[in-house]
């Protein structure tokens, strides 16, 4: 079966939303198979958020993820990534449907509350770097 990578970010820590986040992953059917609240180190942060280096929102967007306690979180099941990408909703919060993780509760595109990885490659590259010791 699919894997793919789920954050809570620090957003969604900090207001409480991470069993919100969890139970829509198992009403959905998606089966946990790692689970860690962390603070993310620039290092990795900036190798996580590597394809963005160049854009102007990079340096905040860096502060961020590494400012408080995320979730990270492998989930499996038939098209995980795309499943998920489906269950977050659009990037701008704003523009995510109703029913959607986003589009139920962020406003801010930066404090979007959950992060998914948006491919199979992604995904793989994803998990090497938050779970190394997964097999
Ligand atoms: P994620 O990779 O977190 O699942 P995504 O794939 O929907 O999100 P990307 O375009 O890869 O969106 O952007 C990664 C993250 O960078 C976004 O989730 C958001 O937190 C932040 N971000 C994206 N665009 C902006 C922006 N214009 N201003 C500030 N932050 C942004």
């Amino acid at each position: 079966t699919d894997r793919t990578l789920v954050l809570v970010k620090p957003d969604g820590v900090a207001r409480g939303l991470v069993g919100e986040v969890i139970s829509r992953l198992e009403a959905k059917g998606l089966r946990l198979v790692a689970a860690e609240l962390r603070t993310l180190t620039r290092e990795v942060a900036e190798t996580h958020y590597g394809e963005h280096r160049e854009r102007p929102f990079f340096g905040s967007l860096v502060e961020f993820i590494t400012g408080g306690p995320l979730l990270a979180l492998v989930v499996e099941g038939p098209r995980a990534v795309e499943a998920f990408r489906a269950m977050a909703g659009a990037t701008d919060p704003v523009k995510a449907a109703p029913g959607t993780i986003r589009g139920d509760f962020a406003l801010e595109v930066q404090n979007n509350i959950v992060h998914g990885s948006d491919s199979d490659e992604s995904a793989a590259r994803e998990i090497g770097l938050f779970f190394p010791d997964l097999s």
